[in-house]
């Protein structure tokens, strides 16, 4: 982690609140540490094929055992005929492919198990790259969470300690890049300061992670207010709580929020809280409403024209959707764009309205909502997948400027780009140490 470039500040907001002095708190995600997918280096003692399971079982030295299918070894047969090393691809015709594999021969070698199969192929397999590709549940899931960090959930009182990051830090420093998008992945939310005052910065900041994800509001956007808005969010009235185009089937991902000029009577303040954390709750606590607010297929829209394209957008997803493996997923919410098709059971209806008013009364009840105005030169961060945003009313009658420039990166993107970054610093690292 690059300490010297983390600060971390109170909003303005909760300031009076807070007791604690600025220098004794810690940005709380430095709790969380990246997982090592690494087993402590053990070489196998022994190994076998089970004939009742069709397994080669390795005994390892540290007295753990593992198993792998044969089906998958021969698959997974990393000789030049079977796997491209340039393009780490298979190439095996599974047309040829033989589900019910025999073997006929295994041995070890000082770093590999060979097999001989009963057609005559060979397969080597090494010994480390077999340990990492254990099928040992845990191991299983230690690898799943290297790939994608899981989430932690947070309400409005650990908002004090938001992440905040130099901004000049995350252009020019790749651990302070993926201390941002380690950031996102874990918390959905972070700041940066020391912005340059000029347009633009979101493009430069989506260019460090690959590139900007384009919908029909443009690469970059500017969040002004504007006579004849096309947007709910390009006027100067209160902006509920939302994601953003919950219409989109691909949804972007990471929303960058620069402020270039902040309105500088009262209002204009941001508003954010952790879907997720809503979600959870309802789940521990009310599953009926999680239930209907998880399986009750709601028509998200968006229509209207914006540089000379018109645009007639249509998503059908539920408020809350999981994953397979239950994790919660994404979040939709956005009262402008709901489509007032209902195509659900008329016998659904006021139940789900009594679901979404018990969510949305939840997600700005204070002890979620988070509420801060930012400064020029200031930055917002957030997983747009999760986080609900929104903004106070400011000016009146379009007086009273306020300009914030957005853009959006994908979730695809920025985990390809942390998983990189990670091995990278890993090379980096053996190289130093010989
Ligand atoms: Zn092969």
């Amino acid at each position: 982690m690059a300490a010297k470039h983390l600060m971390c500040r109170i909003p303005s907001c909760i300031s009076s609140a807070i007791s604690t002095p600025l220098t004794s708190l810690k940005p709380f995600y430095h709790t969380q540490q990246f997982v090592s997918i690494i087993r402590p280096v053990s070489t196998a003692c022994s190994v076998g094929i089970q004939e009742s399971t069709n397994r080669l079982v390795v005994n390892w030295k540290d007295k753990l055992t593992d198993e792998y299918p044969l089906v998958w070894l021969r698959d997974n047969c990393q000789c030049t005929a079977c796997f491209d090393q340039s393009s780490q691809s298979r190439t095996i015709n599974f047309s040829h492919f033989q589900v019910n594999q025999k073997f006929k021969h295994v041995a070890t070698t000082k770093d590999a198990v060979e097999v001989q199969w009963e057609d005559g192929h060979k397969s080597a397999y090494n010994l480390e790259w077999l340990k990492q590709r254990s099928f040992n549940q845990k191991e299983q899931q230690c690898w799943l969470d290297a790939n994608k960090a899981p989430y932690s959930t947070w309400g409005a009182s650990f908002f004090k300690n938001i992440p905040m990051l130099d901004f000049n830090a995350v252009i020019q420093d790749d651990n302070t890049l993926l201390d941002w998008l380690h950031t996102l992945d874990v918390w959905g939310v972070c700041l940066f300061k020391n912005v340059p005052h000029s347009l633009g910065q979101v493009g430069i900041l989506a260019k460090r992670v690959g590139f900007i994800k384009k919908t029909h509001y443009g690469e970059e956007f500017s969040v002004q207010a504007k006579a004849n808005a096309t947007n709910v969010a390009y006027t100067q009235g209160y902006l509920q709580l939302h994601t953003d185009l919950p219409y989109y089937e691909y949804k972007p991902g990471i929303n960058l929020l620069h402020c270039y000029i902040q309105y500088k009577g009262n209002g204009g303040d941001s508003l954010l809280t952790d879907g997720f954390k809503i979600a959870e709750w309802l789940r521990e606590n009310d599953p009926e409403i999680y239930k209907c607010l998880a399986e009750t297929r709601v028509t998200w829209t968006d229509i209207g024209q914006e540089n000379g394209n018109k645009f007639h957008k249509i998503h059908h997803a539920p408020v809350i959707c999981e994953s397979s493996d239950g994790t919660i997923r994404r979040i939709n919410y956005s009262q402008p764009q709901r489509d007032s098709h209902m195509a659900v059971p008329i016998d659904q209806v006021e139940n789900w309205y009594r679901a979404l008013k018990k969510f949305y009364d939840m997600a700005l009840d204070p002890e979620y909502l988070v509420t801060f105005k930012l400064q020029p030169g200031e930055m917002v961060t957030f997983d747009n997948l999760r986080i609900l945003h929104g903004r106070t009313a400011f000016g009146e009658h379009l007086q009273g400027e306020r300009h914030v420039q957005g853009a959006y990166v994908d979730w695809d993107e920025a985990r390809s780009r942390i998983r990189v970054l990670k091995a990278n610093k890993a090379a980096n690292n053996t190289g130093r140490c010989g």
